[in-house]
Protein backbone atom coordinates (compact mmCIF):
# COMPACT_ATOMS: atom_id res chain seq x y z
CA UNK A 1 0.00 0.00 0.00
CA UNK A 2 1.51 3.69 -0.91
CA UNK A 3 -0.69 6.34 -0.18
CA UNK A 4 1.03 10.25 -1.07
CA UNK A 5 0.06 13.15 1.02
CA UNK A 6 -0.17 16.00 -0.92
CA UNK A 7 -0.98 19.74 1.39
CA UNK A 8 0.39 23.34 1.18
CA UNK A 9 2.99 24.30 4.15
CA UNK A 10 0.50 24.38 6.50
CA UNK A 11 -2.44 22.75 5.91
CA UNK A 12 -1.14 19.29 8.66
CA UNK A 13 -0.15 17.39 5.80
CA UNK A 14 2.94 16.11 7.93
CA UNK A 15 0.75 14.92 11.21
CA UNK A 16 -1.93 13.55 9.14
CA UNK A 17 0.70 11.76 7.02
CA UNK A 18 1.97 10.39 10.48
CA UNK A 19 -1.01 9.39 11.95
CA UNK A 20 -2.48 7.51 8.60
CA UNK A 21 1.20 5.72 9.21
CA UNK A 22 0.51 4.19 12.37
CA UNK A 23 -3.13 3.68 12.18
CA UNK A 24 -2.15 1.60 8.81
CA UNK A 25 1.01 0.24 9.91
CA UNK A 26 2.62 1.84 7.05
CA UNK A 27 6.49 3.58 6.96
CA UNK A 28 6.16 7.08 6.95
CA UNK A 29 8.38 8.83 4.58
CA UNK A 30 8.50 12.45 4.91
CA UNK A 31 11.42 14.24 2.25
CA UNK A 32 11.34 16.76 4.43
CA UNK A 33 12.88 15.27 7.51
CA UNK A 34 15.44 13.22 5.39
CA UNK A 35 16.57 16.43 3.96
CA UNK A 36 16.80 18.44 7.43
CA UNK A 37 18.49 15.10 8.52
CA UNK A 38 21.07 15.14 5.57
CA UNK A 39 21.65 19.20 5.42
CA UNK A 40 22.53 18.41 9.29
CA UNK A 41 24.72 15.90 8.65
CA UNK A 42 26.05 17.68 5.79
CA UNK A 43 25.69 14.74 3.59
CA UNK A 44 25.76 15.02 -0.55
CA UNK A 45 22.25 15.58 -0.69
CA UNK A 46 22.27 18.14 2.41
CA UNK A 47 24.75 19.94 0.55
CA UNK A 48 22.91 20.06 -2.59
CA UNK A 49 19.41 20.74 -0.64
CA UNK A 50 20.38 23.82 1.67
CA UNK A 51 20.26 26.15 -0.29
CA UNK A 52 16.66 26.02 -2.28
CA UNK A 53 15.98 24.68 1.45
CA UNK A 54 16.73 28.56 3.27
CA UNK A 55 15.16 30.15 0.12
CA UNK A 56 11.93 28.16 0.68
CA UNK A 57 12.33 27.13 -2.61
CA UNK A 58 11.92 23.35 -3.97
CA UNK A 59 14.91 20.81 -3.93
CA UNK A 60 15.66 20.17 -7.82
CA UNK A 61 13.87 16.91 -8.51
CA UNK A 62 17.21 14.78 -9.95
CA UNK A 63 18.26 15.04 -5.96
CA UNK A 64 14.65 14.20 -4.61
CA UNK A 65 14.57 11.23 -6.65
CA UNK A 66 17.79 9.80 -5.62
CA UNK A 67 17.16 9.97 -2.06
CA UNK A 68 13.78 8.43 -2.80
CA UNK A 69 15.09 6.09 -4.75
CA UNK A 70 17.77 5.20 -2.14
CA UNK A 71 14.85 4.40 0.73
CA UNK A 72 12.87 2.15 -1.72
CA UNK A 73 15.64 0.10 -2.01
CA UNK A 74 16.69 -0.23 1.59
CA UNK A 75 12.87 -1.66 2.29
CA UNK A 76 13.43 -1.47 5.62
CA UNK A 77 9.89 -1.13 7.44
CA UNK A 78 8.33 -3.18 4.31
CA UNK A 79 7.42 -1.83 1.44
CA UNK A 80 4.24 -0.12 2.32
CA UNK A 81 4.71 3.64 2.54
CA UNK A 82 3.35 6.88 3.21
CA UNK A 83 4.97 9.50 1.61
CA UNK A 84 4.47 12.81 3.12
CA UNK A 85 5.53 16.19 0.89
CA UNK A 86 6.67 13.92 -1.97
CA UNK A 87 5.93 13.88 -4.81
CA UNK A 88 5.65 17.93 -5.19
CA UNK A 89 6.57 18.49 -8.80
CA UNK A 90 5.05 16.36 -11.64
CA UNK A 91 8.04 15.29 -12.76
CA UNK A 92 8.68 14.04 -9.10
CA UNK A 93 4.59 12.29 -9.52
CA UNK A 94 5.70 10.40 -12.99
CA UNK A 95 9.39 10.07 -11.27
CA UNK A 96 7.64 7.62 -8.51
CA UNK A 97 5.73 5.80 -10.42
CA UNK A 98 8.52 4.53 -12.83
CA UNK A 99 10.45 3.85 -9.48
CA UNK A 100 7.36 1.72 -8.01
CA UNK A 101 6.68 -0.01 -11.30
CA UNK A 102 9.94 -1.51 -11.37
CA UNK A 103 9.20 -2.73 -8.25
CA UNK A 104 6.32 -4.08 -8.79
CA UNK A 105 3.91 -1.48 -7.10
CA UNK A 106 1.95 1.90 -7.75
CA UNK A 107 0.67 4.79 -6.14
CA UNK A 108 -3.08 3.26 -4.48
CA UNK A 109 -4.24 6.90 -3.07
CA UNK A 110 -3.20 10.67 -3.19
CA UNK A 111 -4.84 12.22 -0.39
CA UNK A 112 -4.81 16.51 -0.37
CA UNK A 113 -4.68 18.28 2.78
CA UNK A 114 -6.36 21.62 2.00
CA UNK A 115 -5.70 24.83 3.53
CA UNK A 116 -5.99 28.53 2.17
CA UNK A 117 -2.80 30.77 2.52
CA UNK A 118 -3.69 33.45 5.73
CA UNK A 119 -4.46 30.48 7.58
CA UNK A 120 -1.38 28.67 6.68
CA UNK A 121 0.66 32.10 7.58
CA UNK A 122 -1.32 31.94 11.25
CA UNK A 123 -0.46 28.36 11.82
CA UNK A 124 2.67 28.77 10.76
CA UNK A 125 3.79 31.31 13.45
CA UNK A 126 2.82 28.99 16.15
CA UNK A 127 4.59 26.04 14.90
CA UNK A 128 7.34 24.62 16.67
CA UNK A 129 9.52 21.13 15.71
CA UNK A 130 11.46 18.56 17.11
CA UNK A 131 15.21 18.72 14.92
CA UNK A 132 15.81 15.19 16.88
CA UNK A 133 12.52 13.10 16.09
CA UNK A 134 10.79 15.40 13.56
CA UNK A 135 7.52 16.02 16.36
CA UNK A 136 5.39 18.63 15.41
CA UNK A 137 3.64 20.85 18.63
CA UNK A 138 1.27 24.05 18.65
CA UNK A 139 1.69 26.25 20.82
CA UNK A 140 -1.86 26.95 21.05
CA UNK A 141 -3.32 23.96 20.13
CA UNK A 142 -1.04 21.11 20.74
CA UNK A 143 2.08 22.30 23.49
CA UNK A 144 4.83 19.94 24.55
CA UNK A 145 3.96 19.18 28.42
CA UNK A 146 7.16 21.03 29.24
CA UNK A 147 7.98 24.00 27.01
CA UNK A 148 10.82 23.80 24.97
CA UNK A 149 10.80 20.33 24.90
CA UNK A 150 10.01 17.45 22.79
CA UNK A 151 7.68 14.51 24.87
CA UNK A 152 8.68 12.00 22.54
CA UNK A 153 12.47 11.98 22.63
CA UNK A 154 13.41 15.12 24.78
CA UNK A 155 15.16 16.88 21.94
CA UNK A 156 15.05 20.64 22.21
CA UNK A 157 12.23 22.42 20.11
CA UNK A 158 12.82 25.20 17.65
CA UNK A 159 11.02 27.38 15.09
CA UNK A 160 12.12 26.04 11.56
CA UNK A 161 13.61 28.67 9.52
CA UNK A 162 11.43 28.04 6.46
CA UNK A 163 8.13 29.05 9.33
CA UNK A 164 8.85 32.45 8.90
CA UNK A 165 5.91 34.66 7.31
CA UNK A 166 7.48 35.80 4.02
CA UNK A 167 8.93 32.24 3.62
CA UNK A 168 6.13 30.55 4.30
CA UNK A 169 4.28 33.12 1.54
CA UNK A 170 7.38 32.22 -0.98
CA UNK A 171 6.39 28.38 -0.14
CA UNK A 172 2.81 29.09 -0.87
CA UNK A 173 3.81 30.40 -4.51
CA UNK A 174 5.76 27.58 -5.42
CA UNK A 175 3.02 25.27 -4.17
CA UNK A 176 1.15 26.33 -6.23
CA UNK A 177 2.71 26.72 -9.72
CA UNK A 178 4.79 23.42 -8.88
CA UNK A 179 2.41 21.11 -7.11
CA UNK A 180 -1.21 21.94 -8.57
CA UNK A 181 0.35 20.00 -11.56
CA UNK A 182 0.37 17.00 -9.34
CA UNK A 183 -2.95 17.10 -7.60
CA UNK A 184 -4.65 17.48 -11.12
CA UNK A 185 -2.69 14.23 -12.08
CA UNK A 186 -3.48 11.92 -9.60
CA UNK A 187 -7.71 13.30 -9.94
CA UNK A 188 -7.44 12.60 -13.84
CA UNK A 189 -5.93 9.15 -12.51
CA UNK A 190 -9.19 8.29 -10.37
CA UNK A 191 -7.20 8.46 -6.89
CA UNK A 192 -7.17 11.24 -5.43
CA UNK A 193 -9.25 12.15 -1.85
CA UNK A 194 -9.51 15.32 -0.47
CA UNK A 195 -9.60 17.06 2.77
CA UNK A 196 -9.88 20.96 4.21
CA UNK A 197 -8.27 21.06 7.17
CA UNK A 198 -9.97 23.49 9.50
CA UNK A 199 -11.16 22.69 12.98
CA UNK A 200 -9.54 20.36 15.74
CA UNK A 201 -6.93 17.75 14.68
CA UNK A 202 -8.52 14.82 16.08
CA UNK A 203 -11.72 15.74 13.57
CA UNK A 204 -9.40 16.35 10.82
CA UNK A 205 -8.17 13.24 11.32
CA UNK A 206 -11.26 11.20 11.59
CA UNK A 207 -11.86 12.77 8.18
CA UNK A 208 -8.66 11.62 6.75
CA UNK A 209 -9.61 8.12 7.62
CA UNK A 210 -12.74 8.64 6.29
CA UNK A 211 -11.77 10.17 2.70
CA UNK A 212 -8.87 7.55 2.91
CA UNK A 213 -11.80 4.66 3.62
CA UNK A 214 -9.69 3.98 6.79
CA UNK A 215 -6.50 3.03 5.15
CA UNK A 216 -7.06 4.19 1.16
CA UNK A 217 -7.44 0.28 0.02
CA UNK A 218 -10.89 0.67 -1.44
CA UNK A 219 -11.24 2.32 -5.02
CA UNK A 220 -13.20 5.49 -5.99
CA UNK A 221 -12.48 8.87 -5.22
CA UNK A 222 -13.28 10.89 -1.96
CA UNK A 223 -12.90 14.28 -3.01
CA UNK A 224 -14.38 17.50 -1.37
CA UNK A 225 -14.99 16.19 2.42
P1 LIG B 1 8.43 20.06 4.41
O1 LIG B 1 8.95 19.67 5.76
O2 LIG B 1 7.73 18.92 3.72
O3 LIG B 1 7.62 21.30 4.42
O4 LIG B 1 9.73 20.37 3.50
C1 LIG B 1 10.67 21.36 3.86
C2 LIG B 1 11.50 21.77 2.65
O5 LIG B 1 12.20 20.62 2.14
C3 LIG B 1 10.72 22.28 1.47
O6 LIG B 1 10.42 23.66 1.58
C4 LIG B 1 11.66 21.99 0.31
O7 LIG B 1 12.72 22.93 0.25
C5 LIG B 1 12.25 20.66 0.71
N1 LIG B 1 11.45 19.51 0.18
C6 LIG B 1 10.78 18.56 0.90
N2 LIG B 1 10.18 17.68 0.09
C7 LIG B 1 10.49 18.07 -1.18
C8 LIG B 1 10.15 17.57 -2.48
N3 LIG B 1 9.34 16.51 -2.64
N4 LIG B 1 10.66 18.22 -3.55
C9 LIG B 1 11.47 19.29 -3.42
N5 LIG B 1 11.80 19.83 -2.23
C10 LIG B 1 11.32 19.22 -1.12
Amino acid sequence: MIIVFVGAPGSGKGTHARRTAERCGLRHVSTGDLLRDAVERKTDVGLRAKEYMDAGKLVPDEVMMDLVSELLDSREGGDGVVFDGFPRTLAQAEGLDRLLAERGLKVDKAMLVDISEDEAVERMALRISCPKCGAVYNLKSNPPGVEGVCDKCGGKLEVRSDDREETVRDRFKEFRRQTQPVIDYYRDRGILASVRTSGPVDEVARKVAAALDGCGDAGGTSEGA
